[in-house]
């Protein structure tokens, strides 16, 4: 526990979103962060990433846009869904005004690079996190808060937050039981291309202008194409969704880099236009991830200790809310932690983290499920009337105002 009286010691381990995003949010005088990272922290690679208006309204209140702004945000202004013969069939516009903020591409190693910027710069308020690197985290006692390296390190908090992914070392610690992440029968080929590499292609410019910032989408049943440009429009961003009979590679279930197999990714695609095949043949490289997600578990708390983020509630990437309840996560850190009182007891640290969790636990599993829904089949089979709605959970998944506000209204409707 901390010496100091005065501070409390928080220890995160993981510096993916989640972890970074929460080390930002805690950022306060008597708070001391650490990051225990496994990794050098180099590894977050080629692909784009959105986050949704309720996860900009939050990093909006942190006041890191100088961090942000080199990474030439891109604000997406509508989904566009398109069957596989080119007929437009459903447009979602974005805007500021629906929700208060908006829906932002980023490339994901900016992202992962500002954030641990504004994380450890002195710039900002309170004391910068500290980050230790190489420390791969294999054990956890969540009611000393102490976390414990391969190596035999330990390491003690007031609070320890299990920021470490879909396949986190925390989660069994916590929950008292294996809870590993579940195939949910679909893989993603990822492409990330510059956008030179797009010239000459035929595309149809009412399908896609790559100069727009638009999410465009190209449905069939059981596989469906998701692109979009990012990094100011200098690349192009693809997920091409397949069954996991269809994918070819070295399939990672948590890393960007297994390489894909191009000839795969074109055979699972051959009904799809042309231009499209053509897009995918120039692809530098093909990046292959077999998605997972778990099921809601029955807590998120022991002790001194939290999961967030991918720990906590892994999701299937299909409204793009994985990170960006991350980001929800570490909002409800800061909200709900500012009232500890400086050398709480376990117990005391715990009641917090129990609020943390009630305040969060419905929504995050409710988005789970809802991601679970939206990957059901785009069309029904042997047809090409697209069945898909992105709006469908967009009101629900983006009108928030912090996880405080959203406890409150829930009560509220209960009583
Ligand atoms: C194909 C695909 C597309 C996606 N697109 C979007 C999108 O557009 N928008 C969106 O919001 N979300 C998206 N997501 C989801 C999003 O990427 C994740 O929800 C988000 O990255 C989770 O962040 P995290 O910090 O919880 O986990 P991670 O990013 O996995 O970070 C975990 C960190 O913990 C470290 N770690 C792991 N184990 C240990 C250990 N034992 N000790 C120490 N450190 C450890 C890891 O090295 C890593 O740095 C997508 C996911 C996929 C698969």
């Amino acid at each position: 526990m901390s010496s100091l009286t005065e501070e409390i010691k928080i220890i995160i381990v993981g510096g993916g979103i989640a972890g970074l995003a929460s080390a930002i949010a805690l950022r306060s005088p008597r708070h001391r962060i650490t990051i225990l990272e496994r990794s050098r922290m180099l590894r977050e690679t080629g692909a784009l990433i959105s986050l949704q208006p309720n996860a900009t309204k939050i990093v909006n209140s942190w006041d890191i846009s100088s961090f942000l702004e080199p990474c030439q945000p891109m604000v997406d202004k509508a989904f566009r869904l398109f069957d596989v013969s080119g007929k437009l069939v459903n447009e979602v516009h974005l805007d500021t005004s629906m929700f208060g903020a908006d829906r932002i591409l980023y490339h994901r190693q900016d992202l992962h690079s500002a954030l641990l910027q504004a994380a450890t710069s002195p710039k900002l308020p309170g004391p910068p996190a500290e980050v230790l690197t190489g420390k791969k985290i294999s054990s956890c006692d969540p009611e000393a808060g102490l976390v414990r390296t391969e190596d035999g390190e330990e390491y003690v908090g007031d609070v320890v937050v299990g920021a470490d992914g879909i396949h986190s070392v925390l989660r069994n610690s916590i929950v008292g039981e294996p809870r590993a992440a579940i195939p949910t029968g679909i893989s993603a080929y990822r492409v990330l291309l510059p956008v030179e590499q797009l010239a000459g292609i035929d595309i149809p410019k009412h399908i896609l202008d790559p100069s727009n910032p638009v999410t465009t989408m190209v449905v069939g049943h059981d596989r469906r194409v998701i692109m979009g440009p990012g990094r100011g429009g200098s690349v192009f961003g693809i997920v091409a969704l397949v069954p996991d009979s269809l994918a070819q590679g070295e399939s990672a279930a948590d890393s960007w880099v297994a390489p894909g197999s191009v000839p795969a990714l074109l055979e699972a695609y051959k009904d799809f236009p042309e231009w499209m095949l053509e897009i995918f043949r120039r692809a530098p490289d093909v990046a292959l991830w077999q998605l997972r997600d778990i099921d809601p578990l029955p807590t998120w708390v022991r002790g001194r200790a939290i999961l967030i983020g991918d720990a906590a509630h892994a999701m299937l990437p299909t409204q793009g809310q994985g990170a960006s309840q991350s980001i929800e996560d570490a909002e409800a850190l800061a909200a709900y932690l500012v009232d500890l009182p400086a050398g709480a007891s376990g117990g005391q640290v715990n009641e917090v983290l129990r609020e943390i969790f009630d305040a969060r636990y419905e929504r995050a599993s409710l988005i789970q499920k809802y991601s679970r829904q939206q990957a059901r089949p785009g069309t029904d089979a042997n047809s090409n009337e697209v069945k898909l709605n992105p709006g469908q959970f967009m009101k629900y998944n983006c009108a928030y105002e912090g996880a405080k506000k959203w406890a409150e209204t829930v009560k509220g409707a209960e009583t």
